[in-house]
């Protein structure tokens, strides 16, 4: 009795702070499905994994506690693009954020480690690699680590689909913050994925919140081809100057039907790994400000897209898998608003999976896929 007397003023306080937070920083009047249980967990010092569709809002679960807790929080998150944008969104609501990793100058990085060293941080985003390094570890012990979060956590498993060895040595972070709560993020992960990321980060007794994948206002709908040019132009044609993707399998498509699409007065751009990087990057920032309609691309079109209001995702060819199906287009209709997923097929890209699937190495995972 004596515990739960304790206890539940605590537990009310910590609710009030994180919806005051929700509405005083960031201007949102309710949490959505997830965010407030997850939230909680957190508040209350224990680990978490969240599983939560693409969009729902995963970037509030950890920034809202990291508001709340003293000290410092990290975040670890893989793409240099996103960690610019979320710092910027951040900085822009008032909130000490900052990021580290490759992109910066010795100077930018300088002046960032002085920021934390002076206790002047509330947020800080790092990449995998730079995280688990000697020098990043006597940086941080100027500071009091009161949380940490890892962003595209289902990077850390061999059964993902974006495996990334850097993650790996993320299970370190727990035995050198023992009393920091660790929240894992992701918008997909089937069950082996989640229990690769519940053992590798050791996490310890952790709240899991597995969400819908259902996105409801994307209307998905398959066609057969039968001239698959000229349907796939009269979609985006249909489309009257709305932003979206299309993926194709190789790069010469990708160059054939961005040309065809220009030709038919639609604003289409290439994207393939092919490309140099920094026509790559301009691509994805003509595309971010709405100064380019239609990327067409292969899957290097991928992780950093952070745009909203991408209206229709298209599929030249069938995708690699179901989950890389929903990664792809998950990237549409991020702001809620309706949003067109259209996947053209034929039994003849059946075949060219299949075969990409036997020059794999024989492997368990070879045999799920
Ligand atoms: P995810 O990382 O899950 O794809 P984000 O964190 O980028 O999603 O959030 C998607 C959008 O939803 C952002 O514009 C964010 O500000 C908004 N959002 C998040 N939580 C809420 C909320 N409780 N109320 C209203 N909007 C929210």
């Amino acid at each position: 009795m004596a515990e739960l007397a304790e206890h539940a003023p605590q537990k009310t306080d910590l609710k009030t702070t994180a919806l005051n937070t929700l509405r005083s920083v960031f201007g949102y009047q309710s949490f959505r499905k997830g965010q407030e249980e997850v939230i909680h967990a957190a508040l209350s010092g224990q680990d978490a994994l969240v599983v939560m569709a693409t969009g729902n809002g995963k970037s509030l679960c950890y920034q809202i506690p990291a508001l709340c807790f003293p000290g410092l929080t990290l975040v670890i998150s893989p793409l240099i693009s996103l960690m610019k944008d979320q710092v910027d969104q951040l900085q822009a609501n008032g909130i000490e954020a900052d990021f580290l990793n490759s992109s910066q100058t010795p100077e930018q990085q300088q002046q960032v480690e002085n920021k934390l060293i002076s206790g002047q941080l509330k947020l800080l985003y790092v990449s995998p690699e730079k995280v688990m390094t000697n020098s990043f570890f006597q940086l941080i012990s100027y500071a009091q680590i009161s949380f940490i979060a890892i962003d595209e956590a289902h990077c850390i498993s061999q059964w993902g689909h974006d495996f990334r060895p850097e993650y790996t040595q993320l299970g370190g972070l727990k035995a050198a913050f023992p009393n920091a709560p660790i929240m894992a993020l992701t918008a997909t992960a089937d069950y082996a994925t989640r229990q690769d990321i519940l053992t590798h980060l050791k996490l310890d007794n952790p709240h899991k919140y597995i969400g819908s994948f259902d996105r409801p206002n994307i209307r998905y709908t398959l066609e057969e081809k039968f001239k698959p040019m000229e349907q796939l132009t009269r979609f985006v044609l249909a489309q009257k100057g709305k932003s979206g993707i299309v993926y194709c399998n190789s790069r010469s498509k990708v160059e054939r039907i961005a040309e065809t699409l220009r030709n038919k007065g639609v604003s289409a751009a290439a994207y393939h790994a092919g490309m140099e990087t920094a026509l790559r990057e301009r691509v994805q920032q003509d595309f971010q400000r709405d100064n380019v309609q239609v990327v067409v691309a292969t899957i290097a079109f991928g992780m950093g897209i952070n745009k909203s209001n991408v209206r229709f995702v298209a599929h030249f060819d069938l995708p690699r898998s179901i989950e890389s199906y929903y990664q792809e287009t998950g990237r549409a209709g991020r702001d809620d608003l309706p949003a067109e997923a259209v996947l053209f097929y034929e039994p003849a890209d059946y075949a060219w999976l299949q075969k990409i699937l036997l020059e794999k190495p024989e492997t368990p995972q070879r045999q799920i896929e």
